[in-house]
């Protein structure tokens, strides 16, 4: 080894140790965290590690990356903005590439979608759409004169909508941290998880259970809450879209508002461009996040009706109760415009396909290893669900090796890799899972 790169390892070394000792990383340990790899840059669907490895990306990290790293076009959307402004408030100003941003939301998403709050983040979205739908409930009551009663969500397990309290309050009662929380997190309603998987025969069954939620507890729930097709965190579960429209009619049936959360489903990852589109459904509320600015930075929306925005803004507040700092924030818009104009000129669709068929040719085969429970793959979204949990240091240090980036969670391996990426690389992503799940280290405690 050269003296430059010795020097050059013990300084990525020192980085990683002050890392390990000083900074959270999610989900994991202070005390005794796992591993974190240093990243020195990223391009296209590769993740370049500081230690020289080139990983092939399957997570689009954290399922917001749609067109690639270190993309020219997104790029100059970012630096002809940045030299006009970075962000203005948005109390009292406005600017162009929050209202193209909007425009274009408006035109793609469900009819009757008509109204847009930007904020921040996915969990802040989720945050808005709930104090929207009590905001209404509220203005709704004083205009009849009528005490205020609907004060709850009803939602399904199994869900995953954010880590904010509000949003904690409906992800899953037992793997969603509400027995830590339980004394200051908000009570709401919990149907069964949807249990007919997408592409299995419907039958009115399944809604037994939600439907008698709705009709003893109508009164009481301003709204109902669920991710449209795909129950992502709570282990990419596909369900029915007949149960989506099933919520629909019930949402109807009992005056309650349906809020859906597109945060990971949103933008073509499921084969459609939005969910919902699979049950032919619009809700009244519908939150997106993640692949908004293609994976560049953190912004989220929450679009509604008009009759929602007009109910809240003739109630006594006269607004709508929120408003983030750093709302529209213009770098953010600016990238999201870039993006969705790509996401339609690369035709969008023909990628999703094809992601869909290669990795059913290459996944579906993995059903017969004996530690495979369950393989599926709907759009761009492919998932192994093993029968025991994965030993995630090492198997992702496996991954590593094997020159690729999956990050499994509980019993599941799964990829949602970039809208980008090639055939040849979607066979890397699986081979390196066929080859993991014969390493016994890979899943033992
Ligand atoms: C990721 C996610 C969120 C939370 O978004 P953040 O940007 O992490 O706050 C909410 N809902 C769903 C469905 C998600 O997948």
């Amino acid at each position: 080894m050269s003296n430059k790169q010795s020097t050059l390892l013990s300084e990525q070394n020192s980085l990683l140790q002050f890392d390990k000792e000083n900074v959270w990383h999610p989900y994991t340990s202070m005390s005794e965290p796992l591993p974190s790899y240093l990243v020195e840059s990223a391009q296209g669907v590769m993740i370049n590690l500081a230690s020289g490895e080139q990983l092939i990306d399957g997570m689009s990290s954290w399922w917001s990356v749609l067109h690639g790293y270190n993309h020219p076009i997104l790029n100059k959307a970012l630096q002809d903005q940045a030299a006009k402004m970075s962000h203005v408030m948005f109390g009292g100003l406005t600017h162009q590439s929050a209202i193209t941003l909007c425009e274009k939301l408006i035109r793609l998403t469900p009819q009757g979608l008509d109204k847009v709050f930007l904020s921040d983040s996915g969990s802040v979205s989720v945050e808005v759409a709930m104090k929207m739908a009590l905001q209404y409930q509220h203005a709704v009551a004083a205009n009849n004169k009528a005490p205020l009663t609907k004060t709850k969500l009803l939602t399904v397990k199994n869900g995953y909508h954010g880590d904010t309290f509000a949003a904690m309050s409906v992800c899953d009662p037992v793997t969603g941290m509400h027995q830590i929380f339980e004394q200051v997190l908000m009570q709401h309603y919990f149907a069964p998880a949807p249990s007919i998987k997408f592409g299995e025969t419907w039958s009115t069954d399944e809604t037994i259970e939600l439907t008698k939620l709705f009709a003893n507890h109508h009164n009481e729930i301003a709204a109902f809450i669920i991710e449209p097709i795909v129950q992502g965190t709570g282990g990419m579960r596909f369900y029915h879209p007949e149960y989506l429209k099933a919520c629909r009619q019930l949402c109807d049936q009992y005056d309650v508002l349906m809020i859906v959360d597109e945060i990971a489903t949103g933008f073509g990852r499921t084969g459609k461009l939005f969910a919902c589109e699979w049950a032919d459904i619009s809700p009244d509320i519908m939150c997106l996040g993640k692949t908004l600015t293609g994976g560049y930075i953190t912004l989220a929306a929450t679009l509604c009706s008009s009759h929602i925005a007009k109910t809240i803004s003739k109630g006594e507040a006269g607004c709508f109760m929120h408003g983030p700092t750093f709302m529209g924030n213009a770098l953010a818009c600016a990238v999201a415009n870039a993006s969705i104009d790509l996401l339609i000129k690369n035709d969008w669709q023909a990628q999703v396909k094809n992601i869909e068929n290669t990795l059913t040719t290459l996944l579906n085969p993995l059903i017969h290893h004996q530690r495979v429970k369950d393989v599926r793959v709907l759009g761009s979204i492919g998932a192994v669900e093993c029968k025991q949990a994965v030993n995630v240091a090492n198997i992702q240090k496996r991954f590593v090796e094997l020159g690729v980036w999956i990050r499994p969670f509980g019993k599941l391996i799964y990829i949602i890799p970039p809208l980008i990426i090639t055939t040849e690389q979607l066979t890397c992503l699986a081979g390196a899972i066929a080859t993991v799940l014969a390493e016994d280290e890979c899943f033992s405690s």
